[in-house]
């Protein structure tokens, strides 16, 4: 056996050839090489294993934010063979209750800040805050290398749960450098660069993100929590030449005085939500051209990359298919539409997930897995992802998509940000709602936005509710919460 395109086989080979590079840099102040790196995962893993009985097949939880520790629990339950259960830090205690019974976990390794949220866990699931992490470690007894388990640890990524509850999806351990190479092939990301991970690890981005770093041999530099003006500030003091982040701090980004001077950055690269088109164009005017828009999802891995060029071009697009990947936008009956007809996503690569732990399936046709999203492609072969086919609004029989509508309305000077949902008309079945949050200070009619989208997009395509808000409800990375705002609706 060997180890597969995994963390920990990542991890085993760079500190093989690069012991004393610099792996992670934190928040904490740790700074650790590759080797130390992978000494205390191994101390960590021989530990679970002595200590809590951690075994090939079990699952271990994670419910931590971005630092080291995150990172050294990952790779020990990798190195046992266990499987290692990433988890939203955005879930109540119920839903981390039902996780921790659905997934059988055996562990649940937590930062302490979520102390009181696993208070309710069942006594079976053994807790492991920061300091028990720290012992675990130091109390290890000495071994040989750990050798290859008979089964490969997987990671099991949860969704957002935008949609409902939280699923488990296993992502594979490919054996290869094929995922890496699609990448790198489209983004100038290059060994031993410095990359800064502002998406959370726990989500399947930042993981995505993670893995491709540690197979550069990159230096990762990790922040808790996302603060822009922190943020800022490592970008410029760690000299980093890349970002991998979600839409929204980029918004944040660009709320914050800009710098000085610019970062050395030459990628950021975003996903996980929809990127705004004047978001995509006013970032570039501050950073410079170093935009990479990849579209994806937890099912499919990242499956379409649109770079600065593309995103000057097409500020909305998500771009091509990277190499391996294949991208058919088909109609209801399967079959492929024509360019700029829209239709539903379908992806297939390397990278798809094994299913979900549940046992619930997507659809797929012919090796391609349906999205859940709609989009088009146009004659120049980009991709525009108008959203997924459960948000499509119809209003007296009329399709609208809220992305356009909202692409459109955070246009305005005013606003911050928008999220337009369809809510139940007796009239139409369904009518927009668009929720404003406005800059501090700004003031906007909803005459007046109502006007501006009649000016741009047909009647049908018009808030008639025009709602401000202080703020949008997001979940931990990033998404808007079309569910809480319903609630406003009873
Ligand atoms: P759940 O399945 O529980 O609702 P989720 O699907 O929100 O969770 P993710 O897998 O992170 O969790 O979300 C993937 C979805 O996010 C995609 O299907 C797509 O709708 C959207 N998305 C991701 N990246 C982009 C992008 N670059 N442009 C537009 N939409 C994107």
């Amino acid at each position: 056996r060997r180890w597969g395109w995994s963390l920990a086989g990542e991890l085993r080979q760079a500190a093989a050839r690069d012991p004393g590079r610099t792996a992670v840099v934190d928040e904490d102040g740790a700074t650790l090489t590759y080797q130390e790196l992978l000494d205390r995962s191994e101390r960590l893993a021989r530990s679970l294993r002595a200590g809590l009985g951690v075994q090939s097949g079990d699952r271990i939880g994670l419910l931590c934010r971005n630092h080291h520790g995150l990172i050294e629990a990952i790779v020990a339950a990798m190195l046992l063979g266990a499987d290692a259960v990433l988890v939203n830090t955005g879930l109540s205690a119920a839903q981390l209750a039902t996780v921790a019974q659905e997934q059988q976990l055996r562990v649940l390794a937590h930062d302490a800040e979520f102390a009181e949220r696993v208070l309710a866990l069942p006594p079976e699931v053994h807790r492991v805050d920061e300091r028990g992490h720290e012992e675990l470690i130091a109390g290890a007894l000495p071994g040989d290398q750990l050798q290859p388990p008979d089964r490969d640890g997987r990671t099991i990524v949860l969704t957002s749960g935008t949609t409902g509850a939280p699923k488990g999806a296993r992502r594979p351990t490919p054996h290869g450098f094929g995922p890496l190479v699609s990448i790198i092939d489209r983004i100038p990301l290059h060994a031993r660069d410095t990359v800064l991970i502002a998406a959370p690890i726990f989500h399947t981005w930042g993981y995505a993100a993670l893995q491709v770093a540690f197979a550069l041999r990159a230096t990762v530099v990790l922040h808790r929590r996302f603060d822009p003006a922190a943020t800022l500030a490592a970008l410029t003091a760690h000299s980093c030449d890349a970002m991998f982040a979600v839409p929204v701090m980029l918004q944040r980004l660009m709320e914050v005085p800009p710098p000085d001077a610019r970062p050395p950055l030459k990628v950021v690269a975003v996903s996980g939500s929809a990127l705004p088109g004047g978001l995509a164009t006013a970032f570039m005017d501050r950073f410079g051209d170093v935009l990479y828009n990849l579209y994806g999802s937890t099912e499919v891995s990242w499956a379409s990359i649109a770079g600065p060029a593309d995103l000057r071009a097409a500020p909305t697009t998500a771009g091509r298919p990277p190499h391996g990947t294949r991208l058919e936008i088909l109609d209801a009956a399967d079959r492929p539409v024509p360019a700029g007809q829209v239709g539903r996503i379908f992806v297939g690569n390397e990278m798809l997930f094994e299913g979900y732990t549940s046992g619930t399936t997507r659809e797929s046709h012919d090796g391609l897995l349906d999205t859940g999203d709609l989009g088009r492609v146009d004659a120049d072969g980009r991709l525009f992802v108008d959203g997924r086919a459960d948000d499509m609004i119809v209003s007296g029989g009329e399709n609208v998509f809220p992305s356009e509508v909202e692409d459109l309305i955070a246009r305005l000077p005013q606003v911050r940000e928008v999220a337009v949902i369809g809510v139940p008309d007796p009239e139409y079945g369904q009518r927009l709602a668009a929720f404003l949050a406005l800059h501090p200070g700004e003031q906007l009619d909803p005459e007046a936005v109502r006007e501006y989208v009649r000016h741009y997009l047909a009647r049908f395509s018009v808030p008639r509710d025009v709602v401000f808000v202080k703020y949008l409800p997001r979940n931990a990375t990033g998404k808007v919460l079309g569910r809480e705002l319903r609630r406003y609706y009873g």
